[in-house]
């Protein structure tokens, strides 16, 4: 099967999907959306209000400072695939849980196969934690990981963002590092002497070791 096709169908058993407990309270499940040839993917957590009543991701508040970020590096939100760790909202916005999760995965593991994308970006703690268990936000932020031959970039969620206004400095810094990033493949700072950015692989999506594993600072 070809990546479009992986991807419309991912979506259609998204859109009827049972397989944990969100989908008793979901109205519309989000499976995420873009071209398939996008070059970058950002993943966030999962649904809120407006994208659990719509069926798209990031069409809240959070979307709006996405599509602002997005637009200062001049692309619109139809030249990336977004979407997020879970499908489904989970009520009141709470954090997903580890079941949730782990439902979930295999969608999102299809999507990344599907569009291969050499850059990919994750938005808040939950997606991050994917690609690296270990990882602190507010250490790994803005610093780009070479995980199974992807770049990884981790970033503040924008709903973070917006309810800490301290953060929003850092997400627009690490935001407009991206075109460079994509350009040059490395990364420009230096480490902190006591960097704690582990190398390890998304054992959900390739369990074949760590041979390859090569951070890029
Ligand atoms: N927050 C997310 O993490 N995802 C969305 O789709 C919208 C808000
Ligand atoms: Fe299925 Fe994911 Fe929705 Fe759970 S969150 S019901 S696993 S699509």
């Amino acid at each position: 099967m070809d990546g479009p096709t992986i991807l419309q169908e991912v979506s259609q058993q998204v859109s009827t999907c049972l397989r944990c407990n969100l989908h008793f309270s979901r109205k519309h499940a989000v499976p995420g959306e873009g071209p398939p040839n996008a070059t970058m993917l950002f993943i966030g957590e999962g649904p809120g209000f407006h994208e659990n009543e719509q069926g798209r991701p990031f069409v809240g508040q959070a979307g709006k400072l996405l599509e602002d970020l997005l637009g200062r590096i001049g692309l619109k939100r139809g030249d990336v695939f977004i979407t997020n760790v879970v499908k489904c909202r989970p009520p009141g916005n709470r954090d997903p849980l580890p079941d949730e999760l782990s439902a979930c995965s295999e969608y999102l593991n299809r999507q990344i196969e599907a569009l291969n994308p050499p850059v990919i970006v994750t938005l808040g703690r939950f997606s991050m934690a994917k690609f690296l268990p270990l990882a602190r936000i507010s250490d790994a932020h803005g610093r780009p990981v070479n995980v199974n031959g992807r770049l990884i970039v981790p970033m503040y969620h924008p709903a973070a963002a917006l309810h800490q206004p301290s953060l929003k400095p850092a997400l627009e810094k690490d935001f407009l590092q991206l075109p460079d990033l994509i350009r040059s493949g490395v990364h420009k700072e230096e480490p902190p002497p006591d960097s704690q950015i582990p190398l390890v692989d998304d054992k959900t999506e390739n369990d074949s070791g760590s041979a390859e594993q090569l951070s890029l600072f």
